[in-house]
């Protein structure tokens, strides 16, 4: 079991004050199967594992954390980078019609995902859109799509089987452009293996469509093979996303590590479900979590998050004693940390059980982007020496943040008090006067 695997990793560790090629060896061993469990491709997982090493040997482990601790920290930071960090949307910026050409083996989900997108623009982008299936191989094909168009109350162009793919979709082309539709979604046809005739008729489409979104289409249950396919595709089309569908079962998400790293391209989209409600944003934290595992893990994750609290706290900490004042850099500096633990809170929310409380009576962003807001406007002069802000320096902060200047006043009051809080650091200091902000 993966989190008892990591786990172990974390308790192999404990006591060593700094990662080192020996003390990460069987560590990096065990998160390397992990990665393999969890459906990564070989190779991604190599490249992988040099690149956490490279990051983690000579980190040094603080306070009560193992080593261990601090290295799981930094697989879940990598995880989530090389998956893009955020959510990429779709892109829509086109002269209308806004195409998007659907590519992927069959059975992957083309024709359902474009279903689902078609819902997702129509209901929550009021857009008008048109479904189109080039897939003339299999008359079924076309009726599933006719099927889901009337089902979601959308427009479809009619085809059949003995048309050309790229007659079709320049045909239905011609008509979006007529009648004012924003989106036209092109579905096609899929081999169950890479196929030159199936590349070479995806390519011309292509071609001939100039979309603005080509999303690769990819099973994520096919786990090891998604690399190849991926790569396939990859070379023939230049893809513009990748939509993982059938997350809704055992995969464990591998697939997506895999498939990005292999295209560099985005991944936008999930598909969790057959239903057509069954399509979600792709976010790279949530799958890091997925890919590592849940339970034990997020909680050495929140773990390994502290760390970086209490390095932060540390630095704090040594510049009091060596007379350098707390100043409001360091106050913003303890803002933004917040922030990145509230993006971590966000995440733990989604989770079941003991995780959710972690959750609760935390951080309100609307407060951090307020203090964060005043603070940014002012100079930097101001914000070493914040006893030099009188009452015109205030209103001028005032505005550039689009605020009160009692809110300045207040921020100002409350800083002075962690200043003093400061004095006899204790770790609750922020959150306090967060509380204290509130009122
Ligand atoms: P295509 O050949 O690429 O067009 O694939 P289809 O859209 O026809 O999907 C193939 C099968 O996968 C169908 O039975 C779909 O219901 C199913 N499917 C597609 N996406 C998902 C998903 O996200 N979750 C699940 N569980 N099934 C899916
Ligand atoms: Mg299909």
């Amino acid at each position: 079991n993966l989190s008892n695997r990591l786990s172990g990793v974390v308790k192999t560790l404990r006591g060593h004050a700094r990662l080192t090629e020996a003390n990460i060896q069987d560590a990096l061993r065990e998160v390397r199967m992990a990665l393999l469990e969890a459906d990564v491709a070989l190779p991604v997982v190599k490249s992988f594992i040099n690149d956490i090493k490279a990051r983690a040997l000579g980190k040094d482990v603080i306070g009560s954390l193992t080593p261990g601790q601090a290295l799981i920290g930094v697989v879940y930071e990598e995880l989530v980078k090389l998956m893009g960090e955020h959510n990429d949307a779709l892109n829509l910026a086109a002269v209308p019609p806004a195409i998007i050409l659907m590519a992927g083996l069959q059975g992957s989900g083309k024709t359902t995902t474009t279903g689902k997108l078609a819902k997702l623009l129509k209901e929550k982008q009021r857009k008008k859109v048109l479904l189109v299936s080039c897939d003339v191989y299999r008359p079924a094909a076309i009726d599933q799509l006719k099927t889901l168009a009337q089902q979601l109350e959308v427009e479809w162009y009619p085809s059949d089987v003995s048309q050309k793919p790229e007659a079709i979709a320049l045909a239905a082309l011609d008509y979006a452009k007529r009648h004012f539709h924003d989106v036209l979604i092109v579905d096609t046809a899929g081999r169950l293996a890479i196929d030159e005739q199936m590349m070479a008729e995806i390519k011309s489409l292509h071609a001939s469509l100039n979309p603005i979104e080509t999303l690769f289409v990819v099973d994520a249950m096919q786990g090891q093979d998604a690399v190849n396919v991926a790569q396939a595709f990859n070379a023939t089309l230049p893809l513009t996303g990748v939509v993982l569908t059938k997350l809704d079962g055992d995969a464990r998400g591998g697939a997506a590590l895999s498939v990005r790293n292999v295209t560099g391209k985005p991944i936008k989209f999930v598909g969790v479900g057959e239903k057509l409600t069954g399509l979600e944003p792709f976010y790279p934290d949530r799958m890091a979590s997925r890919i590592l595992g849940m339970g034990d893990v997020l909680s050495l994750i929140e773990d390994a998050q502290r760390t970086v609290d209490h390095e932060e706290a540390q630095k704090l900490v040594k510049k009091m004693k060596t007379g350098k004042g707390f100043d409001l850099e360091d106050f913003k500096m303890q803002i933004q940390q917040m922030r990145k633990m509230g993006g971590m809170t966000s995440l733990l929310d989604k989770l079941p059980g003991q995780v959710s409380q972690l959750a609760q009576g935390q951080i309100d962003d609307k407060l951090i982007n307020r203090i964060e807001g005043i603070i940014n406007s002012m100079t930097p002069q101001e914000r070493a020496k914040p006893e030099i802000i009188k009452a015109s320096r205030k209103r001028r902060i005032a505005a550039g943040a689009g605020v009160s200047v009692q809110e300045v006043n207040k921020l100002l009051n409350q800083f002075e008090q962690t200043q003093k809080m400061m004095k006899q650091f204790s770790k609750g200091g922020l959150t306090k006067l967060m509380r204290g902000m509130k009122g």
